[in-house]
């Protein structure tokens, strides 16, 4: 895999995250594989588990999960970055439970958000085969919050309470009092 290069990341207020993006035709367009790697070495760089596409201000449905312990997120699962393209959540649990989540377009905040605890999925890989799978907790709530960018949709609007939302400061605080 060639390494990506590093895009820059919109953040709230940027239109581009308030759209609809727009389904991806040819998978094996060159010019969409080089994408995918720029979106993965992106996340990587920001620290991010998950980026989506109209988050690079490009408008199409693809997102990268990719699930790693990192100083955003330290007790995130270990996963190798997955390119999700045209994503559909097929079911998901009627149980939800509401966490901590942080957006790179958001900087600075984070927020109790609730989501499914699993959801079933499909979506078409990298190299163009449709993929069904069940998806539960922390890898499920990145699922929902990147298909979510797809439809422009941010954490925030998800929120229940603005008691819910604090800041990135107070967010590492609360992690190390919790692992005392
Ligand atoms: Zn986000």
């Amino acid at each position: 895999m060639e390494p990506g290069k590093i895009l820059e990341i919109a953040e709230m207020g940027n239109p581009v995250l308030r759209e609809r993006a727009r389904e991806v035709e040819d998978i094996h367009d060159p010019g969409v594989q080089n994408f995918i790697d720029d979106l993965i070495a992106t996340g990587i760089s920001a620290n991010g588990v998950g980026i989506a596409a109209p988050q690079v201000d490009v408008p199409k449905r693809i997102f990268i999960i990719s699930s790693r312990p990192n100083i955003r997120y330290p007790d995130a699962p270990l996963m190798e970055p997955e390119a999700v393209i045209n994503p559909e959540i097929i079911s998901c649990s009627d149980e939800m439970v509401k966490d901590w989540e942080g957006c790179l377009s958001i900087p600075g905040l984070r927020g109790l958000v609730p989501r499914h605890t699993s959801v079933r999925v499909k979506y078409v890989s990298r190299d163009g085969r449709v993929e069904e799978r069940q998806f539960t907790d922390f890898i499920a709530r990145i699922f929902q919050h990147e298909y979510d960018h797809l439809n422009g949709v941010l954490f925030l609007d998800r929120i229940e309470s603005n008691r819910d939302i604090i800041t990135d400061r107070e967010y590492m605080k609360l992690l190390r009092r919790e692992s005392e």
